[in-house]
């Protein structure tokens, strides 16, 4: 007999994004994330947080139409003219300054979707119908810090919220070789190696002492914009229910992960 089933928890994503190019590219980490959009269905609304946002202090989008930004230099002529129309929602922002009272949290209407946003979210919900909020890093904290502020956004996955961190693991564009792209610097395979088999192992801890992990840290994220979304997607994670996947863990022109993460709850917790 069926069991009635209980209040669907969400899982959390964190996406390796790369490129803004993917945002209009089909590759095998497209075609990831068009997977996940499908086999997780339609949320009430999703959660971006994104390595491209970084504020003093902590902001959320709040308009009803957030704009689609063109967070670039020139080096990406044909991505000018795309837009990514998703809705915001007052609702998703009201209650993200509601789990972080005591951070001050402020509404942004001047910010809307960067790249980090629109690059993945364009494969994950192509019909742009699931209402978006993105939610900027704030530049004066540590690590731990982040990870405590995003295990208070957990209770959102119960509530119907997608929420997805978007940045790359391994991001060292200085020395990255566009002109390779399957290749990847054995300290970047390294990093990655030892970040993921924390992750397995539930020692989100270990990640929180860039400098502990050893000395590639320092050339695997010689900023941590681009880190700090992952730290946030660890931190909703229940570690006695969620499983961890790791998804297309591939290290492209040398210094670019492209490893996405995906914490599925039990399917069927009775
Ligand atoms: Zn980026």
């Amino acid at each position: 007999m069926r069991r009635s089933i209980p209040a669907r928890r969400l899982p959390a994503l964190f996406i390796g994004h790369g490129s803004p190019l993917n945002a209009v590219e089909k590759n095998v980490y497209t075609d990831s994330w068009s997977c996940l959009g499908g086999g997780i269905g339609k949320p009430r609304g999703i959660l971006v947080i994104s390595a491209h946002w970084l504020t003093d202090g902590i902001e959320v989008t709040a308009m009803e139409q957030p704009r689609t930004l063109h967070d670039f230099h020139e080096q990406f002529p044909q991505l000018m003219d795309f837009r990514y129309p998703a809705p915001g929602s007052s609702q998703l922002a009201a209650r993200v300054q509601e789990l972080l009272t005591g951070e001050n949290v402020r509404y942004s209407q001047s910010w809307g979707f960067d790249q980090g946003v629109w690059s993945v979210l364009n494969h994950l919900y192509p019909a742009a119908d699931v209402p978006v909020v993105q939610m900027s890093i704030h530049v004066r904290q540590s690590l731990a810090w982040h990870y405590a502020t995003g295990q208070k956004l957990r209770a959102l996955r119960d509530e119907g919220y997608l929420l997805i961190g978007s940045g790359n693991l391994v991001y060292n564009p200085i020395m990255a070789d566009y002109q390779h792209e399957k290749f990847a610097y054995d300290w970047a395979l390294n990093f990655q190696k030892k970040v993921a088999t924390h992750i397995l192992n539930g020692n989100d801890e270990a990640l929180l002492d860039l400098a502990a992990l050893g000395k590639e840290s320092g050339l695997a994220v010689p900023a941590n914009d681009h880190f700090l979304p992952l730290i946030y997607t660890l931190a909703t994670r229940d570690v006695d229910d969620d499983a961890v996947e790791f998804i297309t863990p591939d290290c492209i022109y040398g210094s670019v992960s492209m490893l996405s993460l995906a914490l599925w709850p039990s399917a069927d917790p009775g």
